[in-house]
C-alpha cells in the first residue's frame, strides 16, 4: 500500500479556517501531511476546538487570531507563521463575507468590509506570502462560482467581489510563473455551511438550479483545493476553476 502523503513537510497558511470551507480545508491539508496555520475573527471557540481536534490526532496546527479587513494584522499572522514553521509552501485565501440584498439597502460599512475582506486581504496576504514562500509553491483563492453565474438578484456586491479574483489570480500567476508558483481560483457554487446552510431561506431556488440538485459539502471543494496544492498539479495556473454541482451548466 502506498501510504506516501501528498503534502508531507509543507507548510500551509489558510486565512479564515474557524468554520465552513475553511476549517475543511484545514483539516484535509493536515490529513495529507500538511503543518497549517489558519486564521480567524470571530469564531475563537471554534478554532480553539479546531486546533484541539487536530492535536489529538497529532497534527501540527495553530490558529492565529486576525482579521482579514486588517492589512497589518493579516500580513503579521504570515510572518508569525513562518517564524513559527519556518518556511511557506501553501497560501489558501478563505475567507469571505455575503453582503446580500437590494443595492439600495446594502450600507457602506457592508461594502466596505466585502471590499476589505474578499478584495483588499486576499492582495495583502498574497503581497506577505510572496515575501517568504517557497518555488513551486501554491496560491488558492476561493472566489465564487457567482461570478460566471448570479441567477438570483441580491449578490452584485458579492459577484464583483468574487469576479475581481478571476482577474487577480491570471495576473498573479503571470508574476509567478517564473518561480513556480501557481495561482489558482476556485468557484464554489452553493456548498452548505453558516455562509449559505443548505437548509436556509434561499436553498431550495438554487437546489432548482444545479444538475445534481443538492448543495456541495466543504469537504468536497477541500479535497479539490488538496489536488490543486498537491505535486501532480503543478502545470494548472492561472485558472478559474469551478466546482458546482451543474450551478452554471
Ligand atoms: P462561513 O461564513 O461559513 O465561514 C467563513 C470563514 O471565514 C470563517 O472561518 C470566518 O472566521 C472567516 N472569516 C470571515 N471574515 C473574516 C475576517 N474578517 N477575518 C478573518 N476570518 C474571517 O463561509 P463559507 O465557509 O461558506 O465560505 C468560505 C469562502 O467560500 C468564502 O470566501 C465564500 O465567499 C466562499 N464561497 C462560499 C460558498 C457557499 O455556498 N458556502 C459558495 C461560493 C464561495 P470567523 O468566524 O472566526 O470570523
Amino acid at each position: 500500500m502506498n501510504t506516501t502523503k501528498s503534502l508531507k513537510e509543507k507548510v500551509a497558511f489558510v486565512q479564515g479556517g474557524s468554520r465552513g470551507i475553511g476549517a475543511a480545508i484545514v483539516k484535509r491539508l493536515v490529513s495529507e501531511g500538511a503543518a497549517v496555520a489558519f486564521t480567524y475573527r470571530s469564531s475563537p471557540d471554534e478554532a480553539q476546538k479546531l486546533v484541539e481536534q487536530m492535536a489529538a490526532a497529532g497534527s501540527n496546527v495553530i490558529a492565529i487570531r486576525a482579521d482579514s479587513a486588517d492589512p497589518e494584522a493579516l500580513s503579521q499572522a504570515i510572518r508569525q507563521t513562518v517564524e513559527h514553521f519556518g518556511k511557506l509552501d501553501i497560501l489558501v485565501n478563505n475567507a469571505g463575507v455575503l453582503p446580500w440584498g437590494p443595492l439600495e439597502d446594502i450600507t457602506l460599512a457592508e461594502i466596505d468590509l466585502a471590499l476589505a475582506v474578499n478584495i483588499r486581504g486576499v492582495i495583502i496576504a498574497s503581497q506577505e506570502a510572496v515575501r517568504h514562500m517557497s518555488d513551486g509553491g501554491r496560491i488558492i483563492n476561493i472566489g465564487s462560482i457567482n461570478a460566471d453565474r448570479i441567477p438570483v438578484a441580491g449578490g452584485a456586491v458579492y459577484a464583483m467581489t468574487k469576479a475581481s479574483l478571476v482577474g487577480f489570480t491570471k495576473g498573479l500567476a503571470r508574476d509567478l510563473g517564473p518561480r513556480g508558483i501557481t495561482v489558482n481560483n476556485v468557484q464554489p457554487g452553493p456548498v452548505d455551511t453558516d455562509m449559505n446552510p443548505a437548509n436556509g431561506e434561499a436553498a431550495s431556488q438554487l437546489t432548482q438550479l444545479m444538475a445534481l440538485g443538492r448543495y456541495g459539502k466543504d469537504e468536497e471543494v477541500a479535497s479539490f483545493v488538496a489536488y490543486l496544492v498537491g505535486p501532480e498539479a503543478g502545470f494548472i495556473t492561472g485558472a478559474s476553476l469551478s466546482i458546482d454541482g451543474g450551478f452554471s451548466a
